[in-house]
Parts: C-alpha cells; sequence; structure tokens
C-alpha cells in the first residue's frame, strides 16, 4: 500500500491562516493519503515560542513531502529588529532546506482579463512561467556590508557571484519544466556588462547543448527582457534567470495578471536519488494586515499553492489540473472576492470562494 503523503501547513499571520484554511479544506477534499499537520511560522510563533521558526517545525519541514506557507508579518513585530523578525522564519526555512529554484507562474484567467492594466489582446491567455535562483547572487555574496572610509564617506557594498554548479542546477530546472510546457527556455542577463552574467549565459548554453537541445534556447539582456513582458508577454513560456533580477521580473510578470490575491509560487530543492524534492509553495502575496480577520482575502493563490504542490511534489499533475480549471470555472461563473470584483460580479467571502471551488471539484468527479 502506497504511504500516506505528508503536508506541511504553515498559515502564518493576518490573513494566512484564512487562506490556507481553505486550501487545507480543498486538500481534505481530495481524499485519503495525506497526513495533514499543522505549525507556526512567522508572528505566531514569535508569540508562541519566541522565535519567527523553532527547529522542531524546522524538522517537521524537513520530514514532510511538501509544505504549504501562508504569510508572515504584520505591524505587531515591525520593531523588532532584523534578526528576530517574522520573515527570518521563512529566510531560513527557504535556507535550510536549501530552495534554490522559485517558480512564479503568471496565468491571465480569461475572466479577469479586464483586472490587467495591459491591453485585453496582449494579456488574454497569457500562461508563463518565471525561474528565479533564489539562494546565490547578489542578496547573500560575500564581502558585503557598510563601511566607513578614511575621508569619512561611506560605502555600501554587495556582491554578485555565482558558480557553475549554482547556474546549472536552476536552468535544469528551467529546462525540464519547459519540456513539460511550450519547450521554450528565455535565459536573461546582463552578460553585457557583468562577468557572473557571461558566465551564466555560458553555462546556461552548455548545458542546453549537453542535455536539452530539444528544447529552443534563447538569451535576453534582464533590461529588454523587463521591456519584453509589457510589450509582448505571450513571446514566453519559460523565463530563467538570477536572484535579483528574477526577484524583479516575478513581480513585473505577476503584475500583468492584475491582482495578487490570486498568484501561487512553488520553490524546490535539489532532487535526490529517488527524485524526491524538498518543496515550499506559498502564494506571492504577504499578510495583508489591512484585511486581516474580516474573510475578504481571495484564498485563489494558496488554493493554486495548492495546485502547484499536487503538481511539482505529490506526482498528481491529473489532480492540480482538475483544480486549477475549477477555479477557472469559479471565475467564469462571476464570483469574485473584494480585490478582483467587477462590474456586474458577485462578491463573495474567502470561505464562499473557497465552498464554490470545492462544488466544482466535486462536479467534475461525478
Ligand atoms: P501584502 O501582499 O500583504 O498586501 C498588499 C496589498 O494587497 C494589501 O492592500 C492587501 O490587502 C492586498 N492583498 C494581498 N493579498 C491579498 C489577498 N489574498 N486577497 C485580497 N487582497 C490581498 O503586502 P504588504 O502590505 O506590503 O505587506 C504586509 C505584511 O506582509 C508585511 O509585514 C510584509 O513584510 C509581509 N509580507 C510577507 C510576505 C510573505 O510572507 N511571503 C510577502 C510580502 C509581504
Amino acid at each position: 500500500m502506497a504511504r500516506n503523503r505528508r503536508v506541511l501547513l504553515l498559515p502564518g499571520d493576518g490573513i494566512g491562516p484564512e487562506v490556507v484554511g481553505q486550501a487545507r479544506r480543498v486538500l481534505e477534499g481530495l481524499g485519503t493519503g495525506f497526513e495533514i499537520e499543522e505549525g507556526q511560522v512567522g508572528g505566531a510563533s514569535i508569540d508562541a515560542h519566541g522565535t519567527p521558526l523553532t527547529d522542531a517545525t524546522l524538522a517537521r519541514a524537513k520530514a514532510a513531502d511538501a509544505v504549504l506557507l501562508g504569510a508572515v508579518g504584520g505591524p505587531k513585530w515591525d520593531k523588532l529588529d532584523f534578526a528576530n523578525k517574522p520573515e527570518r522564519g521563512l529566510l531560513r526555512l527557504r535556507k535550510e532546506l536549501d530552495l534554490f529554484a522559485n517558480l512564479r507562474p503568471a496565468i491571465c484567467f480569461a475572466a479577469l482579463v479586464e483586472a490587467s492594466t495591459l491591453k485585453p489582446e496582449v494579456v488574454g491567455g497569457l500562461d508563463i512561467m518565471i525561474v528565479r535562483e533564489l539562494t546565490g547572487g547578489v542578496y547573500f555574496g560575500q564581502p558585503r556590508g557598510i563601511e566607513t572610509l578614511a575621508n569619512g564617506e561611506r560605502r555600501g557594498v554587495n556582491t554578485q557571484v555565482y558558480t557553475t554548479s549554482e547556474i546549472r542546477r536552476v536552468a535544469a530546472v528551467a529546462f525540464e519544466l519547459a519540456r513539460k510546457r511550450g519547450r521554450k527556455v528565455c535565459s536573461a542577463d546582463k552578460a553585457n556588462v557583468m562577468e557572473s552574467g557571461v558566465l551564466w549565459r555560458e553555462e546556461v548554453q552548455k548545458l542546453h547543448d549537453e542535455t536539452y537541445g530539444d528544447v529552443e534556447l534563447g538569451h535576453m539582456y534582464a533590461d529588454n527582457c523587463a521591456m519584453q513582458l509589457v510589450r509582448d508577454p505571450k513571446q514566453f513560456d519559460v523565463i530563467v534567470t538570477d536572484n535579483l533580477f528574477g526577484d524583479i521580473l516575478s513581480d513585473e510578470a505577476g503584475m500583468l495578471t492584475g491582482s495578487l490575491g490570486m498568484l501561487p509560487s512553488a520553490s524546490l530543492g535539489a532532487a535526490d536519488a529517488s527524485g524526491f524534492r524538498r518543496a515550499l509553495y506559498e502564494p506571492v502575496h504577504g499578510s495583508a494586515p489591512d484585511i486581516a480577520g474580516r474573510e475578504i482575502a481571495n484564498p485563489i493563490a494558496a488554493i493554486l499553492s495548492l495546485a502547484m504542490m499536487l503538481r511539482y511534489s505529490l506526482d498528481m499533475a491529473a489532480a492540480a489540473d482538475h483544480l486549477e480549471s475549477a477555479v477557472r470555472r469559479v471565475l467564469d461563473g462571476g464570483a469574485r472576492t473584494a480585490d478582483i470584483m467587477g462590474p456586474g460580479k458577485v462578491q463573495v467571502s474567502t470561505a464562499r470562494m473557497g465552498d464554490l471551488v470545492m462544488g466544482e471539484l466535486t462536479k467534475q468527479a461525478a
């Protein structure tokens, strides 16, 4: 008999518990075969244990098949020093699980095409995936710091640094994804002005030529990529890029679709000998303290993050497809949480949106 899959839910702060609560209902609705656990992270963990991530919770995350996180942070913990803030819990989780590949899909649902600031013909049917390197580059490179020079001036330093293996492992994730999608990868760098960019470009090309000749590979300077994303985003299938450029380009791509409440993400680690990868799934949005506790948050980003978990960690691609199409049909039917509300649509609460998605899933199963 197949063993149960262990899923750890870390709802976190603000609207985190509200939206993860709906994702949990959907997961439970998928039937048996899951061992669902819950833990604390961020401000919730600070309040309970005095630290944003306990060693015990980290150990549970390491032992799980996959982790679904809500969001962390909020005004209550804003005055804590940097090392003790809720966000440190999330950063530690990403670092300890060695989650080096961040996947951010940008999909424009037909029913929400009007929510984008771009013209419907530019974004309608958009389905792209940004793969951002998450554990290297300028956010981690040494030396770093702020120093005072002999003349009294201050100098801030960060170092952009990548090794061959760091580039190859994230590029491999992008090529593998492309094989299951449109077989097209665009690698974005600044090889025109940065040596680390020259290395990035050479290594991505080399890996392609060695192993992924069946995937079309193009290279683009990251600034041009930023322009192309708003000019003609549908030219892309998978974009792979480093930590810094990926931070910016993935936010830009996400916003093409119009709403923060709709954007899921996945962060993946290296595959072991059996093919298993550690993975953390989370909505892109934060804890939204301005609407927390009002039952109006959009749970779709969390539910679509669960769909990514089914696809990438639990080997349940068909269930992921069903879940994504259930969400699409709910939107086609006109239900909207407040953040995506439009003329002639029906405004629903967080829980009601969960009900409707579950209802569509049940209809498909019948
Ligand atoms: P935010 O994403 O929490 O909110 C930005 C705006 O979008 C708010 O007006 C909010 O109401 C709205 N919004 C966000 N998610 C929504 C949803 N699901 N449904 C409806 N509306 C939604 O960003 P912020 O306001 O800059 O940050 C708030 C807190 O969240 C801060 O403490 C920040 O550090 C933290 N944060 C955490 C994460 C994370 O956990 N990954 C990410 C970003 C921000």
